[in-house]
């Protein structure tokens, strides 16, 4: 492995600034690095072309000393983000061969600053699930293995091919979006960081479409320092996306290695519940007590309605996807399959072009919002939604963050059955993540330690909405403390 693709964002765009290495050197490292490591299935598309004429421009701006924030970097970007002229499927067969005209906001102003796009990376299929085996293009290898084991495991889902293609060195960093916890769930499975920030930080414009209230764009990186210089970049309002927020974008990285002492830190007993995995339950231990050590002070607190969570995340999210997932019809975009009427023409290419976990989402979503049904289960998630949120916002009456395991478990072997037969078992691998996701709160999750297997383990620092700085701070240290050895 070449020693350039080591270097984290900070240290490549210092070593491009002080011209000790050029934009398009450390492209082809990382293109080789992707053809090395095909055996992973991260990227869906390789774009070494595209990445190399950017590259070859970064480093003339780099010469006329007019380079941006991000200049001559390489990266993947997930599958959801439309790309203008490079393809876009969001990992479903439906989007076959779809080439967008436009520019998502979020990789508008990464190419802005100056990122080279090394190609676009597998997720699970629109983005709906947690082991990036619903993806169309087949599963995603996470780089690590389990000690005295061959069997490969899962890279976590929905971003797998991010957090995989950072984790195996296969790009400097890469954007994730998370719904319900798919940007911090993968970066836990495979030992890097990642940050959803605050609903409304990023422009959804251009990102397909899940659950439109949801949906959030987010860096996944080697540590919190790229994490910070990156949200840097892709936060801000839009006036493409009625939903992203006007609030000033701080500088993330200004808040990093600061001290931490007198940080209240909340720890939610619900988040403890009996049966937690030991090995998960004694690294949050660890974790808090490094950040004891450093004078923060820990705070018990209460999240009450944490046991609604996930029963109201699996009526919300699904009813928005089955509305816009009515879109795929087979007319505009991507795949069609011809019936002898108009009407076989949208089934027939529905039939063919949705995997089963979208037909159940778009199922189950149909049903809660049809009338009869709607006020006992929608209206009714909505309401505790809104429980969920009150009871993170008092919670930070209290505490300034909260610390949490990122997921119940560690990576899994691919195919594991107890997971594919039974859906529910999936879905509870979003237990700790899926309440921050209904009360639009910023959370960035870091590799905090390994398992007994020797597979990374990930902690969650929840943060006040639009709070991101207290988050990034609080993972700085935390970060400097657990002193995580990279693959
Ligand atoms: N695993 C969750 C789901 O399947 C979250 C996915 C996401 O955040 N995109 O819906």
């Amino acid at each position: 492995m070449s020693d350039l693709v080591k270097l984290t964002l900070a240290q490549a765009k210092k070593a491009l600034n002080d011209k000790k290495i050029s934009s398009v050197e450390l492209t082809q490292a990382y293109i080789a690095e992707m053809e090395k490591n095909r055996n992973l299935n991260a990227y869906v598309l390789e774009t070494p072309d595209i990445a190399l004429k950017q590259a070859k421009i970064s480093d003339e701006k780099y010469a006329k000393n007019t380079a941006g924030a991000l200049e001559g970097i390489p990266m993947g970007i997930k599958d959801l983000f439309c790309t203008k002229g490079i393809r876009t499927t969001a990992c479903s067969h439906i989007l076959d061969g779809f080439v967008p005209p436009y520019e998502s906001t979020v990789t508008q102003k990464l190419l802005d600053a100056g990122i080279n796009i090394l190609g676009k990376l597998n997720m699970d299929e629109f983005a709906m699930g947690g082991s990036n085996e619903t993806s169309y293009y087949g599963p995603v290898v996470n780089p690590w293995k389990a000690k005295n084991s061959d069997a490969p495991l899962v890279a976590g889902g929905s971003s797998g091919g991010s957090a995989a293609a950072v984790a195996a060195h296969m790009c400097v960093a890469a954007t994730g979006t998370d719904t319900g916890g798919s940007i911090r769930q993968p970066s836990a499975f495979c030992g890097v960081t990642g940050i959803k920030p605050t609903y409304g930080r990023c422009s959804r414009y251009g990102i397909v479409a899940f659950a439109s209230s949801l949906d959030q764009a987010g860096p996944i990186a080697q540590n919190v320092e790229d994490c910070a210089l990156l949200l840097n970049v892709m936060a801000g309002y839009d006036a493409k996306d009625s939903t992203s927020s006007q609030k000033e974008v701080p500088d993330f990285s200004a808040v990093l290695r600061q001290d931490i002492k007198g940080l209240k830190v909340g720890v939610p007993a619900e988040f403890r519940p009996d049966g937690l995995n030991a090995e998960i339950a004694a690294c949050w231990d660890k974790g808090l007590q490094m950040l004891k050590d450093r004078g923060a002070e820990i705070i018990n607190i209460s999240l009450p309605h944490t046991k609604y969570a996930l029963a109201t995340y699996y009526i919300i999210a699904p009813a928005e996807a089955s509305s816009n997932l009515a879109r795929y019809d087979g007319l505009r975009y991507g795949l069609r399959v011809n019936g002898a009427h108009l009407d076989d023409m949208y089934t027939n290419s529905r039939t063919e072009g949705f995997g089963r976990e979208v037909k159940r989402r778009i199922m189950i979503g149909t049903y809660v919002l049809s009338a009869g049904y709607y006020d006992a289960y929608y209206l009714k998630a909505q309401k505790v939604r809104r429980l969920i949120r009150n009871d993170f916002l008092e919670a930070f009456k209290k505490c300034d963050v909260i610390l949490t395991p990122t997921a119940p478990t560690g990576a899994f072997p691919i195919g594991d059955k107890s997971m594919l037969e039974n859906p529910i078992n999936m879905w509870l691998n979003d237990v700790f993540t899926v309440s921050v996701s209904l009360a639009g709160l910023p959370a960035l999750s870091l590799p905090a330690g390994l398992s007994g297997e020797g597979l990374p383990l990930g902690l969650q620092i929840i943060g006040r909405a639009f709070d991101e700085e207290t988050v990034f701070k609080a993972a700085s240290a935390l970060e400097n403390d657990i002193c995580f050895v990279r693959k």
